[in-house]
Formats: structure tokens, C-alpha cells, sequence
């Protein structure tokens, strides 16, 4: 254990949209006695790890950028991995945030040194100390690969789509794709045309809308860039339009009946082969997974290379799949696009508070997704219950934020030992959280990731995100027990 005064004023886990917002948030208020860990080779998070082809954004990227780096260059509606990427480094650069960042180095663990008001801190660079951490590690970054009996004694090639193997050539392949959501669909029409064969393994099918994307030229850009007030006028048009989705997930979860006829008329117009319609169709109430959004997806189901398999898998042997029924379907290569564990992402590391406790060992409960009792000076952005369904994400980072770099500037400016949220603050919110719950569309039957074993949502916020902005615009210290020190 460490003594004396810590390192770093703060340490920041995570270098995706979150960290890097921190660490901007962080300088802009006077403190650069930080750092930002990233267990992967470089900044990005989510648009350095995705980089198989098709990956794409499905909230406008005007909208999915920071209110305080807006670009005007996005080439495209729905802008690219390639594009979100550059936009990343753009931000490290503008900020000078290089000499912050600690890549290639993974945050393994911390104990709160309750004499000392600090954080010990365990990385796979050697150990640090830190008055306040900040999490920011991100839901969706933790593959979750299914257990399937035999894949270890598959002999072929075996990725998930998070961990794309560019240096593997699919041309002439038998493939198989397990997994028909958010990456799949964008994926699968990128390699439909090189391989041989493609077996599509999909367990529920996903209700899809067409994806308003197209082409933003010179002329456009250009125009947003000399109009920054135009600009705004935009986004916030964005903002808007995905914002008046929220009743529907949250309140009304009936009004889906539309969207779905919608989807459905989507589906007709681009299968006509009726058997392969049924299997397509969805079983569930709209909006209890994630809507997804794409155009060439159905086209590509309907090439004479693909087939669409809803047996499921009862095992791998070392160079085919077998379904439930007995098939046996030859394979060169699998790829997963089954996702992220959302759970263990939050478990990334072991992090123990006052007393030794565990954070996370016994619910996935937060306080407005920032703070958990029983870990003082530690807050999380993106934490539990503050996903999306609806709107662009970067909203709730942004909020998030601010709230912990209040918290932070808080402790600094009254030269706390430390902060920590009290435990009926914390259960009151929930409580009335999960009551909100109740009614969601999310709570309809489907079993999807947003819910845990039990069937508990965790994972989205139920409601509107400018309550959620409201509710985070300044550090609450009423709700913290607060310990001034000596
Ligand atoms: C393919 C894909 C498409 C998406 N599309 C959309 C979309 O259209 N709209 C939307 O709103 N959201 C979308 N999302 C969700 C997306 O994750 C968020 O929008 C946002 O990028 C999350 O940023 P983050 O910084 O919180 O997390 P991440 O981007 O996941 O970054 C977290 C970082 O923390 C690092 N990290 C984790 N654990 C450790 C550790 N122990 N030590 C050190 N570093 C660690 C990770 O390596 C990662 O770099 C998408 C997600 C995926 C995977």
C-alpha cells in the first residue's frame, strides 16, 4: 500500500467516446493531474475495437458527436467505423490529450485506502495511486461468444465480429454467421458476394427499418461548416425527432403497432419468397431489443449462396456445424456476431471500496449511473441504467460527465477526504427506477441483453434523456455522506 499524497488526481479506465470526453471535461476545468488507462492499442473504444466491414453508426452522426467538437465533414448520414475512428484521434489531437493517455495498459483492480481518502490502483503497468477513478469502460466491449459444445475442435477459422480478421480471405469460404443483430445485419451484405457459401444461424429474427442514410456532399458540408448556428438547428432537429421516440419505449409501448407495419412493409418490398418472410418475421413486440436500421440486409438473405437457419446449433466437430436436427452443415470459417457481455463488462476489474466490499458483486445497482455506495470517490460514466434504446449515446456520456468532473472539482475545491454516495439516496432511485420499468416495452417477454438472468433491466434508462441531464447537471453532495478529513 501506497502512503501519502496520490499520484494522480484522477484516473480515468477507458478511452472511447466516454474517456476522451473525461479527459477534455477534466482539462477544461483546471485539472491535468490525470491520466486515462486503455487496455487496447490505441484511443477509440468502440470505433477502434468494431472494424469489420459495414460497421457503421445507426444514429445520424451529426447527433453522435460532442455538443463541444461538432464536425460539419461527416461524409455520409450515417457515418462509417473508418470516419468515427479519425474523428477520435481528431479529438486526442485538438485536445492534446496524447500526453494523457496510458495505452496497452489494462486497469486490473483498486482498493480505497480508507486512512488516506485514495484509490491503490493495479494495472498491467505496475501499480498507481489516485485521489478519484473515473470509469468509463464502455458496456459493449466484451465479446460474448457462446458456449457451443465442439468449438474448441473446430479446425477452421473462428473470429467474433468486435475482433475481425482482416488478414483471413473469405473469398471462396464456406462461412458461417452466427448471430442476426446490430453487427451481423451489417456485416453479412459486405461478405455476402465474396464467399461461397454463407450459412446465417438466427435464433430470433431482429425487426429492421430502413436506414435513411445517403451521401453528404462538398457543397452541404461546406455549408454547415460557414453556419454554425445552421449547424445546431440540425442536430437539435436530430435530437428531436429521436427524442419523440422515447414515449413509445417508456410509456406506450402499444404505439410500436405503427413502426412494425412499417418494418413489415420494409420486409415485403425486399422478400418476396414467403417462406423465407415467415422466418424473418419477428415474434416479439417491437423496441424489446434494439430497432435496427439497414437497407441491403434482406437483398443479401435473398442470394442463392445464402441460407438462413433457424435449427439451432447443437455442437461443432472439427469442420461442420450440426443443428438439432441431425444436419450437418460443412464450414470453413465461423464468425460470431453475438455481441458483448454487458454484465462482465462491468466486472472488468476487481474494485473494492470501504470495508473491502466488491463493487458490482451483488446487483448491478448505481446511483444515477455515476455512483455506488460503499466506493468513495469512484464514479462511473455510462454505468448501470443509462443505455439507450432510442437516441445517440454521446448524449448520456456528455451528461454523465459533467456530473463526475462536478464531483471531482467538488472534492478538490473543499479539499475532501472523499465522497460517498448515501445508500438510501442510491436505493430510493432505483426503486423508483425499476418501477418505471414496468411498463416499458423492454419489459414485454422478449429475452434480449438489455436483462440480466433474472430478468432484470439494468442496462437502459427508462425514460427521457434531457430528464436524465436534468438529473446529472451538478453534483448532488446532499445525497453523499462526505468526509472532510483531519
Ligand atoms: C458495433 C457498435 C455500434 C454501435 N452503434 C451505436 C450507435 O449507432 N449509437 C449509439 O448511441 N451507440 C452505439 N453503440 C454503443 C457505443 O458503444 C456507444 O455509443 C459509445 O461508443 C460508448 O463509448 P464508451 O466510451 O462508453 O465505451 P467504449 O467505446 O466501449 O470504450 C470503453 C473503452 O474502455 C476500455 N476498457 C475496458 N475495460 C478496461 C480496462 N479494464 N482497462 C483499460 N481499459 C479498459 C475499452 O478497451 C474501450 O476502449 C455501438 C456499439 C457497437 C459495439
Amino acid at each position: 500500500m501506497s502512503s501519502g499524497k496520490p499520484q494522480y488526481e484522477v484516473v480515468v479506465v477507458g478511452s472511447g467516446f466516454a474517456g476522451l470526453c473525461t479527459a477534455v471535461k477534466l482539462r477544461a476545468a483546471g485539472i491535468d493531474n490525470f491520466i486515462v488507462l486503455e487496455k487496447d492499442q490505441e484511443a477509440g473504444g468502440t470505433w477502434w475495437a468494431n472494424s469489420y466491414p459495414g460497421c457503421a453508426v445507426d444514429v445520424p452522426s451529426h447527433l453522435y458527436s460532442f455538443s463541444f467538437a461538432q464536425n460539419a465533414r461527416w461524409t455520409h448520414a450515417f457515418a462509417r467505423q473508418g470516419e468515427l475512428l479519425a474523428y477520435t484521434r481528431a479529438i486526442v489531437h485538438q485536445f492534446d490529450l496524447q500526453r494523457h493517455l496510458r495505452v496497452a495498459t489494462a486497469f486490473e483492480g483498486a482498493a480505497f485506502v480508507e486512512q488516506g481518502g485514495y484509490w491503490d490502483i493495479e494495472t498491467s503497468a505496475g501499480p498507481l495511486t489516485a485521489k478519484c477513478i473515473i470509469g468509463a469502460t464502455g458496456a459493449l466491449n466484451r465479446p460474448a461468444i457462446p458456449d457451443l459444445p465442439g468449438l474448441a475442435t473446430f479446425g477452421g477459422k473462428v473470429f467474433h465480429s468486435s475482433r475481425w480478421d482482416h488478414g483471413y480471405d473469405l473469398r471462396g469460404k464456406r462461412v458461417a454467421v452466427v448471430g442476426t443483430g446490430a453487427s451481423a445485419i451489417q456485416f453479412v451484405p459486405e461478405i455476402v458476394d465474396q464467399v461461397a457459401q454463407l450459412d446465417l444461424y438466427q435464433r430470433s429474427a431482429p425487426w429492421i427499418l430502413p436506414r435513411p442514410d445517403r451521401r453528404i456532399g462538398a457543397r452541404e458540408q461546406h455549408l454547415l461548416a460557414r453556419l454554425p448556428a445552421l449547424h445546431w438547428i440540425y442536430r437539435a432537429m436530430v435530437y428531436l425527432q429521436h427524442e419523440a421516440r422515447a414515449p413509445l419505449y417508456v410509456y406506450f409501448p402499444g404505439l410500436f403497432g405503427i413502426a412494425q407495419r412499417l418494418a413489415l412493409r420494409h420486409l415485403h418490398c425486399q422478400i418476396s419468397d414467403p417462406v423465407l418472410r415467415a422466418k424473418l418475421t419477428p415474434d416479439y413486440t417491437m423496441g424489446c431489443k434494439r430497432v435496427l436500421l439497414m437497407n441491403s440486409y434482406y437483398p443479401a438473405l435473398s442470394k442463392v449462396n445464402v441460407e438462413l437457419v433457424t435449427d439451432p446449433i447443437a455442437r461443432v466437430t472439427a469442420g461442420a456445424i450440426v443443428t438439432a436436427s441431425g444436419q450437418e452443415r460443412p464450414v470453413d470459417a465461423i464468425i460470431f456476431g453475438t455481441g458483448f457481455n454487458v454484465e462482465h463488462a462491468l466486472h472488468t476489474a476487481r474494485v473494492r471500496g470501504r470495508g473491502g466490499k466488491v463493487l458490482f458483486q451483488d446487483d448491478l445497482q448505481a446511483y444515477k449511473g455515476c455512483a455506488v455506495a460503499g466506493f468513495p470517490n469512484y464514479f462511473l460514466i455510462t454505468g448501470p441504467n443509462t443505455g439507450l434504446g432510442h437516441n445517440s449515446m454521446i448524449y448520456m456520456i456528455e451528461s454523465g460527465v459533467r456530473y463526475a468532473v462536478d464531483a471531482v472539482q467538488t472534492i478538490r475545491s473543499r479539499a475532501l477526504h472523499s465522497v460517498e454516495v448515501k445508500e438510501e439516496a442510491q436505493r430510493s432511485f432505483n426503486d423508483a427506477l425499476q418501477r418505471r420499468m414496468r411498463g416499458t416495452v423492454w419489459s414485454t417477454g422478449c429475452k434480449s441483453w438489455y436483462l440480466d438472468q433474472a430478468g432484470r433491466n439494468y442496462t437502459l434508462w427508462p425514460g427521457f434523456t434531457f430528464t436524465y441531464r436534468r438529473l446529472t447537471r451538478r453534483f448532488d453532495i446532499e445525497n453523499y455522506r462526505v468526509n472532510a478529513g483531519a
